[in-house]
């Protein structure tokens, strides 16, 4: 819970907002019941009913863009309610709203939900409110609004941009190993809720501090940038690459299992083999492959897969070798290869 707090930005801020949405309505709704006035009690207690449930929806099923919007909209309904029944200092609980607006989604939306309130707590405290305090109102809300609309735009692109970093290898442009690590956990976690295979495939360059050696680091470079490409022209969209590190990388292939985990491999293998070269010379690869197995972890899929790998580099390079499963391994604790392929 804590860990989903500190990854997940928008579903704190969510929480935090909702909490306090929660501790400052819920004494009103009590000292409206105590005072008797049953209707504005009720609004109250529907006002943290509702908040309640977009924190809930946000936490449940992970889609924090649906409970911002929420949250968003019922508070801002609210804002131009109280504006409605209290008056002019009933107007002053839109400012809150207008800023926390641009916490709870995106700052295009923030500004079109902000506009429409505007306009609408306008509109109804026209004839109450003088004018002259009406269009002071008009000017420090939408002032607000577009300093909390710079902030959040400038907030958004800071953190798309240390997102980039922190997952996107800078050299092939691949996903980096953190990103690795999260993305087979949650393949982990959808196999044994769903069932669907996924298949992992360790991937070493042969040879390649040769290339380094004799060619310069440079041409190594491209000779990195080659082999994403190829893969990635020759793999689903729904695949995923990763930079395991240095010349290693792991394909992750969700929903193929079998037959279709071979055809993949094969096809790879062979265009590794042709378009993968260095001054004419054929660049090669060895590949480890596990299928997923139900209740293993992902710390015993990638050593199997490791383990596959392995076995392909001492039994010559340039070919593949699949994992059998863990229970086989443990109890026959030799070799875990199925079959090999050059
Ligand atoms: P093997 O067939 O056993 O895998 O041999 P190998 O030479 O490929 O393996 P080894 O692990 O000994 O060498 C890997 C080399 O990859 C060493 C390192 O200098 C090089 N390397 C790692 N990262 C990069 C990189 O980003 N660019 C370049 N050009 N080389 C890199
Ligand atoms: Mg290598
Ligand atoms: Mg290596």
């Amino acid at each position: 819970m804590l860990h989903r707090l500190k990854t997940d930005f928008r579903l704190s801020i969510i929480t935090l907002l909702g909490v306090c949405a929660v501790l400052g309505v819920a004494p009103f709704a009590v000292f409206r019941f105590i005072q008797g006035q049953i209707a504005v009690g009720l609004f109250d207690v529907g006002i943290v009913i509702g908040v309640l449930a977009a924190v809930a929806h946000g936490w449940i099923t992970g889609r924090t863009g649906t409970s911002g919007l929420l949250l968003s909209l019922l508070s801002s309904i609210c804002a131009v309610i109280v504006g409605r029944f209290i008056g002019e200092p009933g107007m002053l609980w839109a400012f809150p709203c207008l800023i926390t607006n641009f916490f709870l989604t995106t700052p295009r939306l923030a500004t079109g939900i902000n506009l429409i309130t505007i306009t609408a707590l306008m509109v109804q405290a026209q004839g109450s409110v003088e004018a002259i305090q009406l269009w002071s109102f008009f000017t420090s809300a939408v002032m607000v609004s577009a300093c909390a609309y710079a902030f959040a735009h400038r907030n958004a692109s800071q953190r798309n941009m240390l997102e980039h970093l922190a997952t996107i290898d800078p050299l092939t442009g691949v996903r980096n190993r953190r990103c690795m690590d999260q993305e087979l956990a949650m393949s982990v976690a959808a196999a044994e809720r769903t069932g669907q295979p996924y298949t992992l495939a360790l991937l070493d360059l042969d040879h390649f501090k040769r290339i380094n050696d004799q060619y310069g680091h440079s041409v190594g470079d491209d000779v990195l940038t080659t082999l994403v490409n190829l893969i990635q022209q020759n793999t689903r969209r729904t695949d995923f690459l990763f930079r395991y590190g240095g010349e290693e990388f792991v394909l992750l292939l969700p929903g193929t299992a079998g037959p279709g985990v071979k055809k993949v491999m094969c096809n790879l293998q062979a265009t590794i083999r042709k378009h993968l070269r260095v001054e004419g010379q054929s660049v090669t690869a060895s590949f480890g492959v596990a299928e997923l197995e139900i209740g293993e972890g992902v710390d015993g899929w990638l050593e199997r897969a490791d383990a596959a790998l392995y076995r392909a580099k001492e039994a010559g390079r340039d070919r593949i070798i699949y994992a059998k499963g863990s229970g086989e391994q443990t109890e026959s604790g030799a070799s875990q290869e199925e079959s090999l392929l050059t």
